[in-house]
C-alpha cells in the first residue's frame, strides 16, 4: 500500500494552460500520458491553451442563439398564436377586475 500514492512510480509534469483572459491554471499530468491541446480554465470556464501568448479565442454566443432558433423551429405559428392569445386573454382580465 503507498507506493504508488507517493508518486514514486507515477511522476508527474505540471503543464501551464492560458485563457483568453490571462488567467493560468495549471493541470498535472502524469508525465507519460498525453496532454491535451487544451484546458478548461477552471476560473472562467473559457478554454485555455497552451501557448501564452495565443490563448484560444473565447467562444461567441451561439448556444443561446442555437437555442432560440431551435424554440422557433419547434413552435409551430399556431402554437405561437394561441400564447399570444392567451397572453392578450390574461390582459384583459386584468383590465376588467
Ligand atoms: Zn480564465
Amino acid at each position: 500500500m503507498g507506493e504508488s500514492e507517493r508518486g514514486e512510480s507515477a511522476p508527474r509534469q505540471r503543464v501551464s494552460y492560458w485563457c483568453a483572459n490571462g488567467h493560468e491554471s495549471r493541470p498535472a499530468f502524469a508525465v507519460d500520458a498525453e496532454k491535451p491541446d487544451s484546458w478548461d480554465c477552471p476560473r472562467c470556464g473559457l478554454p485555455a491553451g497552451l501557448d501564452e501568448q495565443a490563448p484560444p479565442k473565447p467562444p461567441r454566443n451561439e448556444p443561446y442563439k442555437t437555442h432560440l432558433a431551435y424554440v422557433k423551429e419547434r413552435r409551430s405559428d399556431a402554437d405561437g398564436e394561441a400564447i399570444l392569445a392567451e397572453a392578450l386573454a390574461k390582459l384583459k382580465a386584468k383590465r376588467e377586475l
